[in-house]
């Protein structure tokens, strides 16, 4: 577990040690979400959430509750937690220092392909929110030493973010995502630097955990 407990706003990533995915066994994903609740110390704590569908589309939550199909949340509201539910996948969490504007977003390939991080700072830019001023908080994903790819992947992205060892391609998703966040203006990156797929210790969908979902949140505290 990671949890960034900052003034005006929480980030928290969970591990394998509870799956958070409703998919799989209702009952069982209720009684892990109240333990991460307790966790938070907010008992009554609403989650916003989304039917993840490996897009760019990024959706603006003014309450909680399902938010429909998309990669992405943003909100100003406090005290609504942005959910993204992932097994190999980066979560990445989006805040501007005063909290006035928070994100969260699944980043695959496919959304990273198709722009969700500028599609997310293009958003809250409009909202008023200097990039400057956000911070992003990189959670675990497949990382560079696991994430076998295709060849397919040189006509995708640079090569830079491509690693060839014994004539197999491995893409760096971090790297990836580190590079645009940066490129957009972003400049304080915090990064867990941990790769699902080898670390033993959170889910993995390439090691075949189908239903099984570690959470990535972010709630902006109430002033
Ligand atoms: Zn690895």
């Amino acid at each position: 577990m990671h949890i960034y407990r900052e003034k005006n706003y929480t980030v928290l990533f969970t591990d394998g040690s509870i799956n958070l995915s409703w998919k799989a066994n209702l009952g069982e994903a209720k009684k892990n979400w109240k333990t991460v609740k307790q966790l938070l110390n907010k008992e009554h704590l609403n989650l916003a959430y989304l039917t993840q569908i490996h897009s760019s589309k990024i959706v603006l939550a003014t309450k909680a509750g399902y938010q429909g199909p998309g990669d992405g949340i943003i909100t100003e509201e406090a005290e609504i937690a942005l959910v993204v539910l992932v097994a190999d996948c980066l979560p990445i969490a989006l805040a501007e220092e005063t909290g006035a504007a928070i994100g969260i977003l699944h980043c695959g390939w496919k959304p990273l392909a198709k722009g969700i991080i500028e599609n997310c700072i293009e958003k809250l830019e409009k909202m008023g929110v200097e990039p400057g001023k956000i911070t992003a908080y990189l959670g675990p994903c497949a990382g560079v030493c696991c994430y076998e790819v295709t060849r397919e992947f040189y006509n995708i992205f640079p090569e830079n973010f491509i690693e060839q060892r014994e004539g197999k391609c491995f893409f760096d998703m971090r790297k990836f995502a580190k590079h645009t966040l940066t490129k957009l203006g972003v400049r304080k990156i915090y990064d867990v630097n941990i790769c699902t797929i080898c670390s033993g210790e959170y889910f993995s969908y390439r090691k075949g955990e189908i239903f099984s979902r570690q959470s990535a949140l972010i709630i902006k505290n109430k002033i």
